[in-house]
């Protein structure tokens, strides 16, 4: 072969080497933006889910979504797997904060079908309140930036039973539980109807006005920051009756 040609042969490889290293470059770096850009995008997911900086309005549609799926046999179990664990160990924020009764029957996570780091659970019989548990609620809306409060009664709670049956409008030596509920019943003597069925009902009208009252949360209640809502949970059909205070 004359050296020209030869030269040219040589010359025609280099490039057509040069064209496929080029493609392959070109390749690499379209699965790379594309890797980029699925991490971004399931950032972004898990972003939405997990660090919900999301309103009162919004919180409250995702806790009655999650229950409408409780209650049909569709749950999702949402934010249960060992990636959720991973990612709300390095932090919490709970896009809820649910007073709920320490009825075993009752479970936040389980009746509003979410998981781990959805909500700030703060769970007493009668689903009462006190200090205590004014202070763990401030504690969820000042320092994790939850907008929505939700004191959650049920249907036949045994607190509110003892405190219908042992009621008397004096009475020294029953413990705080009972007369942080007396209220709630001397409220509803006289009504028509089932007088436990009352008092829950009463007892969780009563309590959102008490923590809407509080020194720590009540500035925010009035600027509209901060919404507190009264719902009933309902043992056999699984349903929650929100309450119009
Ligand atoms: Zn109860």
């Amino acid at each position: 072969m004359p050296k020209r040609e030869a030269s040219e042969t040589v010359k025609q490889k280099g490039e057509a080497m040069a064209i496929r290293h080029k493609k392959i470059l070109v390749r690499m770096s379209m699965l790379l933006a594309i890797a980029a850009l699925s991490i971004t995008t399931t950032r972004a997911v898990i972003a939405a889910v997990q660090k919900p900086a999301i309103s009162a309005e919004q919180a409250l549609k995702l806790l009655l979504e999650g229950n409408e799926r409780f209650v049909a046999g569709k749950v999702e179990h949402p934010n249960q797997t060992q990636a959720q664990r991973a990612e709300v160990a390095k932090g919490q924020h709970p896009f809820a904060a649910v007073l709920a009764c320490s009825d075993s029957r009752t479970p936040p996570e389980i009746i509003f079908d979410r998981g781990l780091g959805d909500i700030f659970t703060v769970r007493v019989a009668g689903n009462v309140t006190d200090q205590l548990v004014i202070e763990s609620l401030d504690y969820s809306v000042k320092h994790l930036g939850v907008r929505l409060v939700m004191v959650l009664g049920h249907r036949r709670c045994g607190a509110v039973i003892a405190a219908v049956e042992g009621y008397e409008e004096v009475n020294k030596d029953v413990g705080p539980m009972l007369l942080d509920l007396y209220p709630a019943v001397r409220a509803t003597q006289g009504m028509p109807g089932d007088p436990v069925e009352n008092a829950v009902r009463e007892n969780v009208k009563l309590v959102v006005k008490t923590l809407a009252a509080s020194g720590e949360l009540s500035a925010m209640v009035k600027s509209g920051e901060l919404k507190i809502v009264g719902g009933i949970y309902d043992l056999d059909t699984g349903t929650i009756e929100m309450l119009k205070n």
